[in-house]
């Protein structure tokens, strides 16, 4: 006879994990218990010595489905196992805290959902021990449903007894109801108060006749609409003021997704996983998909419905024709913090639909959707949020002490550091006015109660006006600063889990420099202690200020005057980059320096060069002129030209000599895709033999900041880098844009007072 006891970390909540154990128990004659401590599930069991040993080889090699166990502690005890298996209500205690992420609707309560003999036939709110909410309904752990928003509804006698019986699946299923006693669906604010079924069929019919509604999900609402109806789509752009800016597409099922898009099969896998995010994927011709869904785009952002109440908007006993694509847009105010409850849709979405479909299970915390890219066959995050945050990253390194990271500016996400734990947030969005700020305080304090973490500092960015700077500095804590691209090549070390020397290449937006100028084309040479400024891109005069992050001719009016002095009019007439008789203003505002800084920064030489090329003057959101650029350079199928130019000139990289060349060529009327390629490869040359003429001995390369969005750039920086036998670390789970900035900024920080007398 053998009695052990267990203790089971990493994501173990949540997840069915207890009534998985009992099971495994009961099938190998083990009598003991199991138990929930927050961070780890304990378990003692007793029993012969074969059937111990079978009961931990099944829990290591058959946990349920959702759970991720990252740490098997056992160990010989004399505790009492008793005469039965038992399941041991949860106690709580302090530690290592893991939160599940929200999961997707599972195949088995899909099957239920349609099925006319189930009980909870059509049920908005059907889930089961392996899939439905988690973190957007938590308010504090261990993970039980007097600790969720369900804790409002009380669970009817059939429901009660699935929860206590291990036999069923939905045995200590937290969010656990039926139509009978579940939260209810309804129109809001509507003079004829539809509720649960008039709810649907309303909504429903709305969209299929080309209007927008707005429809409460998991982590907040989107703003629905046909996306097959070109009319219906247009609307939506006009309602939300958002003229090209791709809309993301929710698709009824894998075979719909088929036929519009192309889809290889790891990103099947992801597409039909269970955390369900948003995947680009390239167009079909011939798609069924209205063309203002991504203008000029040749991918589409596309998921599968992921929370039952979605999949009821397409599926439905009430006769409705529906499309089989709708527009999936996250309901909010441009860039701001998704709307999680009713007041916030009464005030910020109201207007940009024809109705509301919400429902009374309270959102604690906001999830928006994830976006996920592809790089050489693996995702290269876009946006982490619902699905992904916050499962922790686990750092090689020991570090003791608490530390929160408040992230930047524009896609913001925050992270706690808890010793060797980063927990990155879900996505809050931009900080740009005090909703934003409020939601990152908020949703951080949140958290440390969740995680049950109390900071003994705050790290921010050295930014002093960003609203995500102040609300760290407004703590009281000591505030640890880190420098913008700093942050984004330790964010690349972290997901990395790499803590030696690195050369970094950051080519990014904008990031406040040490200096007060604005960088954001820099080479780093970093370790966890500090960095290096080693070299940069050439540095331009930026003018029109902020404005100027949206209008690339500008730049690149200013760039042209510097590099071609006396023939600079000539040559920006010969763009066609403004009005004949309009270059004086602009020859006067670049030499007053008028509303301008100096900048290195990565993402306006794109827009510049953009401009240069006529493909986009002027950009409607974030990165517009930059990814036309990037798309123009995917047309070409040639290889580079040899270009003679000489792409270094002692400490900056010559991106000045890279814009001379490109626009001299679209002078002589160059191929426009081939100039757009051209400049990507020159960019990468320029940047990668700077990197290494100062790498010194370091052989390893971390390549992280916004223009890493661009998987070209990316493809070509790291195949000259590896091609020249040196180690490139990239992205993958983590954004390389301002959405991963908080990880880099907890790494230093955690790093900083385990190491120094903060
Ligand atoms: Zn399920
Ligand atoms: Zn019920
Ligand atoms: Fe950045």
């Amino acid at each position: 006879m053998l009695t052990k006891r267990i203790k089971v970390y990493g994501i173990v909540q949540g997840v069915g994990f207890r009534p998985t154990v009992a099971r495994h128990a009961a099938s190998c004659n083990i009598r003991g218990s199991v138990s929930n401590y927050g961070p780890y599930v304990e378990i003692v069991c007793a029993g012969e010595d074969k059937d111990v040993e079978r009961f931990i080889d099944l829990i290591r090699h058959e946990p349920p489905k959702r759970a991720a166990i990252l740490k098997m502690d056992i160990k010989d005890t004399d505790r009492d196992a008793g005469d039965t298996f038992e399941i041991v209500e949860s106690e709580k205690t302090k530690g290592e805290i893991f939160v599940s992420p929200d999961i997707a609707i599972c195949d088995e309560c899909l099957a239920e959902l349609f099925d006319k003999s189930n009980r909870r036939y059509l049920h908005p709110f059907i889930n089961c021990t392996c899939c439905g909410p988690r973190l957007t309904i938590l308010d504090s752990l261990p993970y039980d449903r007097c600790r969720t928003s369900m804790n409002e509804f009380e669970m009817c006698p059939e429901c009660s007894r699935e929860y206590y019986s291990p036999e069923t699946r939905r045995y200590d299923a937290q969010p656990v109801c039926c139509n009978d006693c579940g939260p209810e669906v309804f129109i809001l604010d509507d003079a004829q108060n539809r509720r649960g079924r008039d709810a649907i069929t309303y909504t429903r019919k709305v969209i299929s006749e080309g209007g927008v509604a707005a429809i409460k999900g998991i982590g907040g609402f989107h703003l629905a609409c046909d996306a097959t109806n070109e009319a219906a789509v247009r609307r939506l752009r006009e309602l939300k003021n958002r003229p090209a800016k791709p809309f993301a597409v929710m698709m009824r099922s894998k075979e719909t997704v088929e036929q519009n898009c192309y889809i290889e099969a790891y990103q099947e896998e992801i597409l039909e996983g269970h955390q369900k995010p948003i995947i680009l994927l390239v167009k079909k011709e011939g798609s069924r998909l209205a063309p203002s869904i991504a203008p000029s785009n040749p991918k589409v952002g596309v998921m599968l419905p992921y929370a039952p109440i979605q999949s009821l908007i397409f599926d439905y006993d009430d006769g409705i024709k529906m499309p089989d694509m709708l527009v999936m847009t996250s309901g909010n105010l441009s860039g701001l913090p998704i709307c999680r409850d009713d007041d916030d849709a009464r005030r910020e979405i109201a207007s940009y639909c024809d109705t509301i479909l919400t429902h009374n299970r309270k959102i604690r915390i906001r999830a928006d959707d994830s976006v996920m890219d592809f790089h050489n066959g693996k995702p290269y995050m876009v946006r982490r949020s619902r699905g992904y945050a916050p499962l922790p990253f686990m750092l090689s390194r020991e570090f003791k002490g608490m530390v929160t990271a408040y992230g930047g500016e524009l896609k913001n996400t925050f992270c706690i550091a808890n010793g060797s734990l980063m927990y990155p947030s879900s996505y809050i969005g931009d900080l740009t006015d005090l909703k934003g700020k409020n939601a990152l305080v908020e949703s951080a304090a949140r958290m440390e109660t969740l995680l049950e973490v109390e900071p003994s500092a705050v790290v921010c960015d050295l930014h002093p006006s960003y609203n995500s700077s102040l609300a760290a500095m407004e703590r009281g804590l000591p505030v640890i600063k880190v420098q913008h691209h700093y942050a984004h090549i330790l964010s690349c070390m972290a997901e990395n889990d790499y803590d030696k020397e690195v050369i970094g290449i950051a080519l990014d937006g904008t990031g406040y420099g040490t200096d007060g100028s604005i960088w954001g084309g820099e080479i780093l040479r970093c370790d966890l202690n500090g960095f290096d400024r080693l070299a940069s891109i050439r540095p331009f005069l930026h003018t029109g200020g902020d404005i100027a992050s949206r209008e690339g001719f500008r730049i690149a009016i200013s760039m042209l005057i510097d590099i071609y002095g006396d023939e600079a009019e000539e040559k920006i007439n010969a763009l066609g980059l403004i009005r004949k008789g309009a270059y004086k203003t602009y020859k006067a505002m670049h030499d007053g320096k008028i509303n301008s800084a100096v900048s290195t920064s990565c993402g306006r030489l794109f827009d510049a060069v953009s401009a240069i090329l006529g493909i986009r003057y002027e950009s409607s959101f974030e990165g517009e002129a930059a990814t036309a650029l990037q798309f123009a350079a995917m047309e070409y199928k040639g290889d580079a030209k040899d270009t003679g130019v000489e792409l270094i000139d002692g400490d900056v990289i010559a991106t000045d000599k890279i814009v001379r060349f490109i626009s001299d060529q679209k002078i002589k009327g160059e191929d426009v895709n081939c100039l757009a390629y051209c400049f990507h490869k020159m960019l990468a040359e320029g940047v990668s033999s700077m990197a290494i003429a100062k790498a010194g001995d370091t052989k390893v390369f971390c390549l992280s900041g916004g223009c890493y969005q661009n998987t070209l750039l990316l493809d070509m920086t790291q195949k000259i880098l590896t091609s020249r036998g040196y180690k490139v670390l990239i992205h993958s789970m983590v954004p390389p844009n301002d959405g991963g900035i908080a990880l880099g900024q907890a790494y230093y920080g955690i790093n900083k007072i385990n190491t120094e007398d903060i």
